[in-house]
């Protein structure tokens, strides 16, 4: 696949085009922080943020999704709601992007949900690299700040211009729509190399290990205090987990008409971090304190994801380190200290 460059001036009015002709999301600076929303004007991109306070995933699963709607009188009938329309999400940064590689793998792998399915395949990702990481941000060391293979156009910011590589038929068929391109100069592409290695250089928080070890790592950890010294905190009130790209857990809610005719069946986001969401109908709670939830969600993100679906459940944003208010919600600190304690205690 090509790679291109394009001035900046010129991206610019193409991104107009763009959203005339389409349904845009992009990233927009919302006073002191930065938002993914619907672009209206070209004036609202800012490409150059450090994060955004929800990842991009809440146009692949939104918060609240149909899944079917019924009729129950006069006769019993079932409809799928299957709602999709061609997107493009722009700016995306490479761990959002390596998170929806996961959530591809959760949601189209053995198991296909139709819902996602159809999103998916209507968005077009068009995605930026990041150059000045968030200061919670430990993508690096996860081996997520570079874009894994599934954009379809991916930009980095050579100052006046755009270099641009285009990774998919639907990204070349975007180019030559809305863009006005130059073939990149080899010069043009080892500078594009130099600006993500700096880049990677600037991360301030990192995992004193390989993020392959962090399974390893868990194996031994079980009993560690540490759950216990973090957990007691917890107020169990799920922003750690409302804010994280790779987070996939719903519930799923009935709605009916007060004249009982007619329903809808929807999910809606859940997380593993509410008193609720471990308890069965006969009053039992498998996970019943804020230690066991707190053990679970960093397991799930370091080891049973990776198990199940082939990928770490932590990109390494680090969106839950700022967002958990009693300052225990993160991962690579909880990881960096059982690799320190590793030796002091029982494994499971
Ligand atoms: S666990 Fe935290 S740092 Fe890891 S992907 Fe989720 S929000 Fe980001
Ligand atoms: S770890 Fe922090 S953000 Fe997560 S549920 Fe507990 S208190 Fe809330």
């Amino acid at each position: 696949m090509p790679i291109v460059t394009t001035l900046k001036a010129d991206f610019y009015s193409s991104v107009q085009n763009m959203i005339h002709e389409n349904e845009v999301y992009g990233v927009k600076r919302k006073t002191p922080s930065f938002a993914f929303d619907k672009l209206c004007a070209t004036q609202e991109l800012c490409l150059d943020y450090d994060i955004t306070v929800l990842p991009p995933n809440q146009y692949l699963l939104p918060p609240t999704d149909p899944l079917i709607t019924f009729n129950l009188s006069p006769e019993v009938s079932i409809r799928s709601k299957v709602e999709s329309r061609a997107t493009i999400i722009l700016g995306i940064h490479a761990y959002d992007l390596h998170a929806i590689k996961l959530l591809d793998a959760v949601f189209t792998g053995n198991l296909v949900d139709v819902n996602y399915q159809a999103r998916r395949s209507a968005t077009a990702i068009i995605g930026v690299d990041c150059l000045n990481p968030w200061l919670y941000s430990f993508a690096a060391s996860m081996g997520t700040a570079l874009p894994p293979s599934i954009f379809d156009l991916w930009l980095t910011d050579l100052g006046g211009e755009y270099l641009i590589e285009v990774g998919s038929s639907r990204g070349q068929d975007l180019s030559k729509r809305y863009l006005k391109t130059k073939s990149a100069r080899k010069v043009q592409i080892r500078q594009r190399d130099k600006f993500r290695q700096d880049s990677l250089n600037r991360y301030q928080l990192s995992l004193d290990r390989s993020a392959q070890e962090i399974p390893e790592i868990l194996d031994k950890a079980w009993k560690n205090p540490l759950w216990e010294e973090l957990g007691e905190k917890c107020f169990s009130c799920g922003s750690c987990t409302m804010v994280c790209p790779t987070c996939v857990c719903f519930d799923v809610r009935d709605k009916i008409t007060l004249n009982l005719k007619r329903g809808e069946r929807y999910r809606l986001g859940d997380s593993c971090m509410f008193d609720a969401f471990d308890k069965v109908a006969s009053g039992e709670n498998f996970r019943p304190t804020g230690t066991d939830r707190l053990r679970h969600r960093l397991y799930r993100k370091g080891k049973y994801m990776l198990e199940r679906w082939g990928e770490l459940g932590c990109v390494g944003c680090g969106r839950c380190v700022h967002a958990c208010l009693v300052d225990i919600a993160s991962p690579v600190y909880a990881y960096n200290r059982l690799v320190k304690e590793a030796t002091q205690w029982p494994s499971a």
